[in-house]
């Protein structure tokens, strides 16, 4: 392979670069670090600080409790509909609302009991842990009858399609996916898997967390039941920011959620003691939203809608590209493999790098040479790649960083033992 892995190329694909100009709309300190984790915890949009600050003084300081019924009480369907954008999704189908583990948890309830008499739940060893142990937890809560079949991936990073068909038969009451997978960054192929579910009988949930705002997502165009994802990652919400859910409208007459909360009464202020669901994704609304958090995300989601997300997957997939070009041409020399698939259309914006001393690479990248990635067990160090805001010259400095770690054996230093935060 012909890469040319001098600093200036780097360089000269960042002058090229169409949005390097929205890197300056982030909060940046002045150290020198590379932050490679905007798939685990977005930047801080420079408009979200100020609009905090007015929210805070002007809305809850000055109007108090009046807010509430000038913007505070739409505000998580008006969100919403954002997101709705950057999703695919029609209006009148998308909320924001709790976090994202309650949101899987309410789509799935709400599936298994539209298909009471099947007994098979289809995901796979690769999901995000909370999302199996929501499962765990429906399955348990509806008397134990489920089935809940975790499909293994043969290489370690990915889930033939195939494999996830063969899983779907007329036992099957869901499917349920991460659309890009948390570890390897494997994206699935959700408009083949969802029709196919369908022809089934079966209904699909996907878990956006790691493909909205950086991967196209297309939920009315594949047919999705139910989708959930968080704000966090590449929406740039802010830490603990509340996670959005889709509900396709033709099932929200008869879906339900299994947490009945006067939120998604048809009338909240009637104060009726007998619940009776909103129309529409309301209904999927439980308690009091966390309006500091819902209207804190608003300006990392304009930003993205400015963007679009063509510009933000054309300019990932460059990212990605040079990432691992880098990484055959510098990195496998010194013992790591790629955690990631290579095809481009199988993968979302992050990117993982496997060793064996992964752990110990990873906390001397932290405490010694100011690059932020994070580290998954059992041996790969994530790379997160946001189109909005990483630089090519980050992603050099990152493999360049890395190389010196190995060669400078500063990973050594670090015990093996784990902190509780990886
Ligand atoms: C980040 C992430 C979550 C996190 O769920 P929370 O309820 O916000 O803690 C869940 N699922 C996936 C796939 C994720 O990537």
């Amino acid at each position: 392979m012909n890469i040319d892995i001098s600093r200036d190329y780097a360089c000269k694909l960042d002058e090229k670069d169409e949005l390097a100009s929205y890197r300056a709309k982030f909060f940046h300190a002045e150290d020198g670090m590379v932050y490679m984790d905007g798939n685990s915890l977005g930047r801080l949009p420079g408009q979200t600080a100020e609009r905090v600050e007015q929210i805070v003084k002007d809305e809850w300081g000055a109007k108090l409790i009046r807010s509430w019924g000038l913007n505070w009480f739409q505000a998580p369907l008006q969100v919403g509909e954002k997101i709705a954008q950057l999703v695919g999704a029609a209006p009148g189908q998308v909320a924001v609302s709790d976090s994202t583990t309650i949101n899987l948890y309410k789509l799935a309830m709400s599936a298994l009991m539209l298909r009471p008499e099947r007994k098979k739940i289809v995901t796979d060893t690769l999901n995000f842990p909370s999302d199996l142990y929501m499962l765990q937890g429906c399955a348990h809560v509806l008397g134990g009858k489920h089935h809940i079949q975790m499909l293994e991936p043969a290489d370690g990073m990915r889930v033939d399609t195939r494999a996830v068909l063969g899983a779907i038969d007329s036992d099957t009451a869901l499917v349920t996916l991460s659309h890009v997978v948390f570890k390897s960054g494997y994206m699935y192929d959700a408009k083949t898997i969802t029709e196919f579910a369908h022809q089934k009988g079966a209904l699909v949930l996907w878990d956006l967390s790691h493909a909205v705002g950086s991967v196209p997502v297309e939920l009315d165009a594949w047919g999705a039941d139910f989708a959930a994802g968080c704000t966090y990652k590449y929406l740039n919400g802010g830490p603990g920011a509340p996670a959005f859910l889709y509900v396709r409208r033709d099932l929200q007459k008869e879906a339900l959620s299994p947490i009945w909360g006067w939120f998604g009464q048809r009338a909240p202020f009637s104060f009726e003691l007998e619940y009776a669901p909103a129309e529409g994704i309301q209904r999927f609304l439980s308690g009091t939203p966390p309006v500091l958090s819902v209207l804190a995300m608003e300006p990392g989601v304009d930003l993205l809608l400015e963007v679009g997300i063509p510009r933000l997957r054309q300019k990932s997939i460059q990212l990605t590209t040079y990432l691992i070009d880098l990484f055959d041409a510098v990195l496998a020399p010194l013992g790591f493999t790629l955690g990631t698939p290579r095809e481009v259309e199988q993968r979302g914006s992050h990117v993982s790098l496997r060793h064996p001393d992964g752990y110990r690479i990873n906390r001397a990248l932290i405490e010694e040479m100011n690059v932020i990635p994070d580290f998954r067990e059992p041996d790969n160090i994530r790379l997160g790649l946001t189109p909005m805001y990483t630089s090519f010259q980050d992603v050099w400095e990152s493999v360049d960083r890395i190389r010196r770690v190995i060669s400078e054996k500063r990973h050594l230093r670090f015990p093996e033992t784990r902190l509780t935060v990886t």
